[in-house]
Formats: C-alpha cells, structure tokens, sequence
C-alpha cells in the first residue's frame, strides 16, 4: 500500500472511475476531475473515499488552479492519469469548427494543461508516473472520427516525447489504447454499428473499465519503472499494431 497522490481527470464515470477504484484500493489518496456531472461525482466520493474537483481540462488556468488546490488539500501529486475524452462524430466534410475543437482540445491539449502544471514538481521530486488514454481510433483511424483519431494519436506523440524528456528524473509517461470498452461513451453509439464493431474483435466481445484500470494500476507501480513512452494496447485484438 501507498499513500501517495493520484490525480485521475474524468475519475468519476466510466473507464476513469474504475481508474480512480483501482488506485484509491491500491493504497493512493485519489482526487478526480470531472466537468459536469455532479451526481456521477458525489457518488464515487460517498463510495469510493476519493476527492472530486470540478474541472474544465480544457482550461489552463482552472487546471493550473486545481493541481494547485489538490496538492494543498492532499499533498505531492505522484501519479496523473489523463482520461477525460469526449467524441464529436460526423465526417470531414461535414465536421463543424465547435466539433474539431471540441475534441482536440478536450482529448488532447488537456494533456499539456495538466502536466505543464504537475510534471515541474515531479522533476524536482525525483518520481512521476503518467499514464495517457489514447485509443484505437487514434492508432488505425476510424471514420467520421477524424478530430478523435488526430487527437487520440497525437497524445501517443506527446506521450513519447514527455517520457524523453523526463526519463532521467524518474518519470514515465506512458499511453493506453483502449478498443471498445462499455461505457457511456460507447452506449450512445447506434446498436448496429456497435454489432458490426464487436464481430471485428477477435475476443469476441467489448472490453471491461476494470480490464483497464489494471493496467494503469500497473503502470503507476514500481514494478513499471522500466517501461516508459510506450503505447499499451488492450483491445481483444482488434488491432495489432
Ligand atoms: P465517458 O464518456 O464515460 O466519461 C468521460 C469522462 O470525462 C467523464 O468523467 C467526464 O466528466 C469527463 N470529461 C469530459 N470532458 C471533460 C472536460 N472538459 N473536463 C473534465 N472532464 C471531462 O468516457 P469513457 O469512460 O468511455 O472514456 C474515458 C477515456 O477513454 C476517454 O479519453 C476516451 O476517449 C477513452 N477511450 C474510451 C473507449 C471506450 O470504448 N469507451 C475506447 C478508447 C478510448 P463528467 O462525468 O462530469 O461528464
């Protein structure tokens, strides 16, 4: 067990909740981010003992802000879990500005607000461990997804050059691509499309959060610490990279 602090953004619903169980049973004092949905968010803080905070990730200052105000609260932050992801579907041409930067600036410049704020006391501490979800569609492309797929892949980018530059600080900053994992965001999808999905996994059925919420307890513990600016696949081998 540890008493170390865990930041976790989307850490209420979803893949990130069961993140955010995960680290709060493996010992770690756990504060999640969440934008809007406050009954999703007192639940896991009434069943989970973790700390939510209201937060847009898409805003620098209110990050910079709430790293801060966990940090007081809870203490050094050792390990941030970037999840919070939304999708805006629709085709290039038809993809309004509103949707590209939507998910662009949700998915991926978040990244940059969260860890421009937490990775300087990570350097100065010595130890951090950053874990990025990504995706499939940001490995192989997906249609109608081409803001997701741009910004699911440009965090695997952001995830390899970070862990270069922080390696010898005892950093990592490593990526997950999940395939279809149930979830919110997967049971607004239309049902035929999702059937057609499902037949191209070899496993024959949607991933489980808690399928991975292992993994990125895994990679937060010390016996990851060799492995760094990866991108970890769990996705019943719909694509092998
Ligand atoms: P959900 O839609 O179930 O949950 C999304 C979470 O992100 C919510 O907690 C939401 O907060 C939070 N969030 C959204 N926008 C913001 C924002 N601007 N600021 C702060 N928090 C925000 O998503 P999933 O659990 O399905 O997905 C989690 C991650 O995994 C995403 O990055 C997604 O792209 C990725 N992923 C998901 C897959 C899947 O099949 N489900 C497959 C591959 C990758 P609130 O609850 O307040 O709305």
């Amino acid at each position: 067990m540890t008493n170390k602090v865990a930041i976790v953004t989307g850490g209420t619903r979803g893949i990130g909740r069961s993140i955010s169980e995960a680290l709060v049973k493996a010992g770690y004092k756990v504060a999640a981010f969440y934008h809007g949905n406050e009954e999703a968010a007192k639940q896991c803080e009434t069943e989970l003992g973790l700390k939510a905070y209201k937060v847009d990730v898409t805003d620098y200052d209110a990050c910079a802000a709430a790293c801060a105000a966990v940090e007081a609260d809870l203490g050094p932050v050792a390990v941030l879990v970037n999840n919070a992801g939304i999708t805006r579907d629709a085709v290039l041409h038809k993809m309004t500005a509103q949707q590209w930067h939507e998910v662009v600036n949700t998915n991926m410049t978040s990244l940059f607000n969260t860890c421009r704020a937490i990775v300087p006391g990570m350097r100065d501490r010595g130890f951090g461990r950053i874990v990025n979800i990504s995706s499939i569609n940001g490995q192989k492309g997906q249609f109608g997804q081409t803001n997701y797929s741009a910004a699911k892949a440009g965090m695997i980018g952001f995830t390899k050059a970070l862990a270069l530059e922080n390696a010898a600080k005892g950093i990592t900053v490593n990526a997950i691509a999940p395939g279809y994992i149930e979830t919110d965001m997967t049971a607004s999808m239309r049902q035929d499309v999702l059937d057609s999905i499902v037949r191209q996994i070899p496993a024959g059925r949607m991933g489980r959060c808690d399928e991975i919420a292992g993994l990125v307890a895994y990679l937060a513990s010390d016996f990851a610490g060799f492995i760094n600016g990866a991108t970890i696949a769990a996705n019943g081998g719909q694509y092998m990279s």
